[in-house]
């Protein structure tokens, strides 16, 4: 039985952050205290934060299509200094994550490349269109797909999203949704139509 002490940790623990000590037996916790000293080995933190791993649910890897702005390894790399152990990378990729062929290729580099625990959205519609549902059967029963998104692009038919909703439902799974509706875009608008907006002359 291997004993890991992380000692001086500054601990989120019972509601606050209090400098405690963390047993670690068989990379499970068995003690969370003031001044543990028995372990096989101990890492003194020195008052550092000491979390689980974070888990950001919203991420573009942009692999494959777009390997000049970042990769499964580059952004996984940089997750992992942050604290971040589970992503999950939104479907605008090219191809676009909407078929069962391109989601395996993903789960393939992901093997090969990742750092952390990555998992990826499938699209709700083929090519984030809003025209057609994915297949919500087939792509929802990949362990690497934690939901459906078109992120990047509003679904703009409610009846097309109300349709996507009870598919996920009916497979068990949930729709994160990009909620822009693009009726309410004025050409050349970049910000919320309020007070700033009038001031600095900007399109709302
Ligand atoms: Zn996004």
């Amino acid at each position: 039985m291997t004993k890991i002490l992380f000692k001086n940790g500054n601990v989120f623990y019972h509601g606050k952050l209090q400098k405690l000590d963390v047993l670690i037996e068989n990379e499970t916790i068995t003690e969370i205290k003031e001044n543990i000293s028995q372990a096989d080995r101990i890492i003194d933190l020195e008052g550092k934060l000491l979390a689980p791993g974070f888990v950001d649910i919203h991420v573009h890897l942009r692999e494959p299509g777009f390997e000049y702005k970042e990769t499964i390894a580059s952004g996984t790399n940089s997750a992992k200094y942050g604290g971040y152990t589970h992503l999950v990378a939104m479907a605008n990729t090219i191809p676009c994550m909407d078929n069962i062929e391109t989601i395996k290729d993903f789960e393939k580099r992901v093997k090969k490349d990742a750092k952390v625990h990555t998992y990826t959205y499938s699209a709700i519609t083929k090519g984030l269109k809003g025209e057609e549902l994915v297949d919500f059967n087939v792509n929802s029963k990949e362990n690497i797909v934690a939901g459906f998104s078109d992120d990047g692009k509003g679904v703009q038919s409610k009846d097309m999203m109300e349709m996507a909703m009870k598919a996920a439902k009916a497979n068990g799974s949930i729709i994160v949704a990009h909620c822009e509706d693009e009726a309410e875009l004025e050409p050349g608008a970049c910000i919320n139509d309020g007070n700033y907006a009038k001031e600095h002359g900007l399109v709302g």
